[in-house]
């Protein structure tokens, strides 16, 4: 049976480079093309084979790279006008963002669909991985929030169309099982984390549970406000739902990226009366009031969790949103937490500790995660379109595909709240 490379035409690479790669991952009973799953595989998520290595998200094999000069030459060589490759973000180490030619992504299943990238963006958490506190599997491709036309859909995908515009989560679900229709898709027991939207195309998984269409056509310039949803301003609302957030209430918000700024804005979009955004960033501030902040309090620690005990009667806020993932963080968001109150928190942890004493004696709810945006992407993007919030605002520089690596320059330095990637 004749090799059929998974995300990429067969013609990309030299059939002999492809037998020798494909080979020896293949089970003897499956074809490539069938929709491999991971666990068909006896490695776990990237498998080396003779210096190259095959990259595979839960479910499918997504794409091919090499370590070093080797496939750029090769890919080089061997592409044909008529063959298609697209340019995309590959991380390779720390500090170390190249635009590179990868495989054109094809559907592989009847549940998936291929988007053309109209926006995507850089995120705070990926610069987990471009500060090196994440490790990185370089060569990788990076990216995870996107807005894009669809090319191509699987033959059981029913909610979106060729031709659509959607925005999907950064954690694709398939919409029925049900943790998904408890509003939970981020846990979906079919999920996978999108990878790989900082390029021209992506392939998206489960695209009826995962993307949804914005209506009409909206002018270019909503484009950096519904770029938000897909992932800042969808976990800064999940923060919010998180720690109860509601009319008449007080609200802390721990951290002044974008994250946190849309916090902010979901707050004042919730109705809260007091908001507290903890900044002490001028350019933030100026921001965070824009989004609706009563209060800023650039203090930290026990005189930042004393400021907001001032600012709420001494008794500390009702609902304390954490965007920041720091063990410092956290006990600052549980400091300012009145008994009794409600904690989101939607950092990535990173060296978060807690007791049972943390929670026991003050009283406090804990709840978070990463965000179930796709719960409130359709409701996000109606705010949008009728110009009700403008979260597009954390975008404070725009950048192509071909300069990202400048991108990412400008968030590491904070020189940039957020980076848009414009692709006209
Ligand atoms: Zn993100
Ligand atoms: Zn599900």
């Amino acid at each position: 049976m004749p090799l059929k490379w998974v995300g990429s035409t067969t013609a990309s690479f030299p059939s002999a480079v492809e037998g020798l790669l494909l080979q020896p991952a293949i089970p003897s009973n499956r074809a490539v093309g069938d929709g491999i799953e991971q666990s068909a595989f006896s490695a776990a998520t990237r498998v080396p084979v003779r210096g190259w290595i095959l990259c595979c998200n839960v479910r499918t094999i997504t794409a091919i790279i090499t370590p070093g000069e080797k496939i750029r030459a090769d890919t080089r060589h061997h592409h044909t006008q008529e063959e298609k490759a697209l340019r995309a973000a590959i991380i390779h180490a720390p500090g170390d963002i190249r635009v590179e030619n990868r495989p054109d992504p094809v559907v592989t299943t009847p549940t998936d669909a291929v988007i053309r990238m109209v926006a995507t963006c850089v995120c705070g958490s990926d610069l987990w991985h471009y500060r090196g506190i994440n490790k990185v599997k370089g060569p990788a491709p990076i990216g995870h929030e996107y807005m894009g036309v669809v090319e191509a859909v699987g033959d059981s995908v029913t909610t979106v169309s060729p031709g659509d515009l959607v925005i999907g989560s950064f954690i694709s679900s398939d919409g029925t099982c049900g943790i998904c229709t408890d509003g939970y898709q981020s846990a979906c027991v079919e999920r996978s984390f999108v990878t790989g939207a900082q390029a021209e195309k992506l392939l998206v998984s489960h695209a009826d549970g995962t993307l949804v269409t914005v209506p009409g056509r909206p002018d270019k310039s909503l484009y950096p406000s519904l770029l938000a949803c897909s992932d800042v301003l969808g976990t800064g609302w999940f923060g919010a739902v998180a720690a109860e957030v509601g009319a008449g209430k007080s609200v802390c918000v721990v951290g002044d990226g974008a994250v946190g700024l849309c916090a902010v804005l979901a707050a004042s979009q919730l109705g809260a009366e007091k908001i507290i955004a903890m900044s002490g960033h001028s350019d933030r501030q100026k921001l965070a009031r824009r989004f609706g902040a009563t209060d800023i309090v650039d203090a930290r620690g026990d005189e930042g969790a004393a400021a907001v005990k001032d600012l709420t009667g001494g008794l500390g806020a009702h609902s304390v949103v954490e965007c920041v993932g720091t063990g410092e963080s956290m006990k600052q968001s549980l400091a300012s937490c009145r008994p009794g109150g409600h904690v989101g928190y939607v950092g990535v942890p990173h060296g978060i500790e807690l007791t049972g004493k943390d929670l026991f004696g003050p009283m406090l709810h804990l709840h978070g995660g990463p965000a179930p945006v796709r719960r409130f992407l359709p409701d996000l993007i109606d705010r949008v379109i009728s110009k009700t919030i403008e979260p597009g605002l954390v975008f404070t520089d725009t950048f192509t595909l071909e300069t990202i690596a400048d991108a990412y320059r400008a968030m590491d330095e904070r020189r940039a709240i957020k980076a848009f990637i414009s692709f006209d």
